[in-house]
């Protein structure tokens, strides 16, 4: 049998409800050969991941997606293959834990203005151990009786351009290739069909990005086409994943999208490892 990858998955560490050791069972339980954990803005469920899988074939690749911002457009930015230990990546996504936080706080005053009172804590409490983002404020929207399902609370409240979208500080998408460049990873950008900016891609491949994301639970057949010819057009890598986050987009998404492993060992190459 041929051996595949989900090369995007989430843990609790970001917005995935499943711990590390529940993503591995789960990856194990479908036969997949290799994922790679990419949390939001954080690199703590890696270790926690590597520990889970250390007795099992599953090969765990250490990643991460960057929420970047580039012209009031947000990009998210995948890295493979991150020395993710390194002492200044700890420390600047310290800082960018503590800018979710602000942006979380200033989504709860947007939503006192539909008469909706939601305690910061109580979006702790669904975050766990998480770094904070729209998911969780999403399913706690749900869960409070506020929206009949986490798509309405982006639909009707926190989405893209919708009244309480915050977009907050965020770094941009070429200094999170550089960071994954420096950190002796490849960078990919995620899911550029939800981005819809193709024009902004060149100027991403000349500040040193190494791939796209082909293949995505968001991507239609048609998109997965046109991104691949536009990874063939500027000799960039392709990859693919399911971007799941447990159960936290209403059903399991893991293994719905995978690459060859082949992927795996191109990324590597690019990595140097
Ligand atoms: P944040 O990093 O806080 O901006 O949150 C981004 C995350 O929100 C994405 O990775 C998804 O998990 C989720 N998300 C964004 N838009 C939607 C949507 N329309 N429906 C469901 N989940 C969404
Ligand atoms: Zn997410
Ligand atoms: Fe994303
Ligand atoms: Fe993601």
């Amino acid at each position: 049998m041929q051996k595949k990858a989900d090369l995007h998955v989430h843990t609790s560490f970001s917005d995935g409800t499943f711990s590390p050791a529940e993503v591995v069972e789960y990856a194990e339980k479908i036969g997949l050969s290799a994922i790679a954990i990419t949390d939001h803005d954080s690199v703590e469920g890696i270790g926690p991941t590597l520990e889970a899988a250390k007795d099992s074939n599953l090969e765990i690749i250490p990643g991460i997606e960057f929420t970047t911002e580039i012209e009031d457009r947000e990009v998210h930015i995948l890295g493979f293959f991150i020395d993710y230990k390194q002492k200044w990546l700890i420390k600047e996504l310290k800082n960018l834990c503590r800018l979710r936080e602000k942006r979380m706080r200033r989504m709860l005053d947007c939503l006192l203005k539909f008469g909706i009172s939601l305690e910061l804590d109580e979006v702790r409490v669904i975050a766990g151990k998480g770094s904070l983002g729209r998911l969780h404020l999403a399913t706690l929207l749900y869960q409070k009786g506020y929206v009949a399902s986490i798509q309405e609370a982006f639909y009707k409240f926190i989405g893209n351009g919708k009244p309480c979208y915050v977009r907050g500080d965020r770094i941009s998408p070429l200094k999170a290739i550089s960071m994954i460049d420096r950190l002796g990873g490849v960078s990919v950008l995620a899911h550029p069909y939800t981005l819809g900016m193709d024009e902004l891609i060149p100027r991403f491949v000349k500040g040193g990005l190494k791939g796209i994301e082909v293949y995505h639970s968001d991507h239609t057949g048609a998109a997965a086409s046109h991104y691949k010819k536009i990874a063939d057009d500027f000799g960039l890598l392709t990859t693919g994943g399911s971007d799941c986050h447990g159960m936290g987009k209403g059903k399991i998404l893991m293994g719905s999208v995978t690459v060859p492993y082949e992927v795996v060992d191109r990324l590597k190459e690019a990595a140097g490892k």
